[in-house]
């Protein structure tokens, strides 16, 4: 494709691109196709000759966007946002056209200069302690296996990374019983082992219990074994629930284990000063992860990783073959050596121009009013006699389930609440998804799309009321 055919159809595709956003409440909210679907109206082999981008472009708007979930959609509150804003979107119209692999400082100065930067003003933003220093990763999920790894190289005196898992034997890593998947599975992957990750148990707030922790810790030491890692969730899937770092940080602190803080969803609220509570203790800890991608107006994908030292992630990771070697030595940061992989995306543009378009003030007013909204939907769903507030609001997410009158069996109490998700997902008019809390089958209300206003929450609680009574009749 020539730059002139290119210019030609970026013309086409910005028009559909803003169409889209203008009238994204008219797409189904969760894809209606069934499996299978999508495959059968796809080409069994690549094409041998060529084809226009006028059929393709036709093709994926026939094939493709039938299949797809509208996350952007005003009535989008299952799992939790993934906000792609206008100014993001550009940007990575910008990265992509250029196309640079940003592998070390040479590779494209900019782009380390820019994302050192970018961490400065979100650490600022957020009010994280001034010591700290991030780098953007792909995910929540990498983010804390590289931190998991990093643990478990200073508690072993970075002798796994040389000698393998013989130097390592009795690793444990700790975290709370709701805390996210992606701890069981870095547990897993960084070699500790399921079994070697205790789940300490929560309060009635969903909060880990420190004393608990505590006699984990205790027991496990006891034994002879070697407590490592601990992760605090701030923002837990299920149900919101806030770890105390503070608390939890001075008993790591006590031990020498590694504080991890998962703030993947919640830490973007850290922009609101009202909502510094929950960072209190953070100066314990070792590391912390936050997904801009999620809350903060920056498409996928962007996580953002901080960390105390540095010098334990480039000794963990950092491998320097002679084609890697360039003549500005250490006078560069190489963000390579603080992960995993060597070719990395150019991040931090994206949030150049999310953070510059809408200013820390646009983002808080953002995030007031998904907070807001939440809240004021929270205690709708309270007053109501037939259904029950299991988790209330926290930030701008709550759990409720539906319990008609004279219904309490258990399982049947699950039959429905899973009956009415069901039915309501299947209209296609809005989305939401459910979790376990306390052995409860339970319906997550999130809220934190751009679009998303009091007439879209409230329309929502309509139809879930009038689904769920139509149901139990
Ligand atoms: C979303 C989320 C994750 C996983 O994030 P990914 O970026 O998809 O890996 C982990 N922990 C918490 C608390 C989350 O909210």
């Amino acid at each position: 494709m020539t730059p002139d055919e290119f210019r030609k159809q970026a013309h086409v595709f910005t028009d559909w691109m803003a169409d889209y956003l203008k009238n994204i409440e008219n797409y189904p909210v969760r894809s209606q196709v069934k499996p299978g679907e999508i495959t059968a109206q796809l080409a069994p082999a690549a094409p041998y000759a060529g084809e226009p981008m006028e059929r393709i472009f036709q093709d994926f708007k026939d094939i493709i966007l039938p299949g797809m979930s509208h996350w952007q959609n005003p009535n989008f509150f299952a799992f939790f946002p993934s906000i792609s804003s206008p100014p993001s979107v550009l940007a990575e119209m910008l990265t992509n056209t250029m196309g640079a692999i940003c592998l070390s400082w040479q590779s494209s100065p900019a782009a380390t200069e820019l994302e050192t930067r970018m961490m400065e003003w979100l650490r600022e933003a957020l009010d994280l302690p001034a010591g700290f220093q991030g780098v953007t990763q792909d995910s929540a999920s990498a983010s804390t296996l590289c931190a998991f790894l990093a643990a478990r190289e200073k508690a072993t005196g970075y002798a796994i990374n040389e000698q393998g898992f013989a130097a390592g034997a009795g690793l444990t890593a700790y975290c709370s019983a709701e805390a996210h998947s992606s701890i069981d599975k870095a547990a897993r992957i960084a070699g500790y082992g399921s079994l070697n990750l205790r789940k300490i148990p929560v309060d009635a707030h969903f909060s880990l219990q420190p004393e608990q922790l505590e006699a984990a810790i205790l027991a496990d030491i006891a034994a002879g074994r070697k407590p490592a890692i601990c992760v605090a969730t701030l923002g837990t899937t299920s149900s919101s629930g806030f770890d105390d770092i503070e608390a939890i940080g001075r008993i790591c602190n006590r031990h020498g284990i590694w504080l991890h803080v998962d703030a993947a969803w919640a830490g973007s609220a850290l922009i609101l000063p009202e909502c510094r509570w929950m960072s209190k203790g953070m100066e314990y800890a070792d590391s912390m992860v936050f997904n801009p991608h999620k809350w903060l107006y920056v498409s996928f994908d962007c996580s953002v990783l901080f960390v105390r030292d540095p010098g334990a992630l480039i000794q963990t990771f950092e491998v320097t073959p002679e084609y890697l070697k360039a003549r500005e030595g250490n006078q560069v940061i190489n963000y390579r050596d603080w992960g995993i992989p060597l070719g990395r995306a150019f991040r931090s543009l994206k949030l150049w121009f999310v953070l510059r378009t809408y200013g820390i003030e646009g983002l808080q007013a953002e995030l007031r009013r998904h907070i807001a909204l939440a809240e004021a939907l929270a205690q709708v769903v309270a007053a109501e006699p037939d259904f029950d507030l299991v988790a209330p609001a926290r930030l701008a997410l709550f759990c409720f389930r539906f319990h008609p009158k004279g219904l309490d069996d258990e399982s049947a109490l699950d039959r429905i609440n899973e009956r009415l998700l069901n039915a309501l997902n299947d209209s296609g008019e809005i989305y939401l998804t459910q979790t376990r809390s306390a052995g409860k089958y339970v319906i997550r209300f999130s809220v934190g799309q751009a679009a998303t206003e009091a007439r879209h929450t409230e329309a929502g609680w309509l139809r879930i009321k009038e689904t769920a009574r139509s149901l139990a009749r």
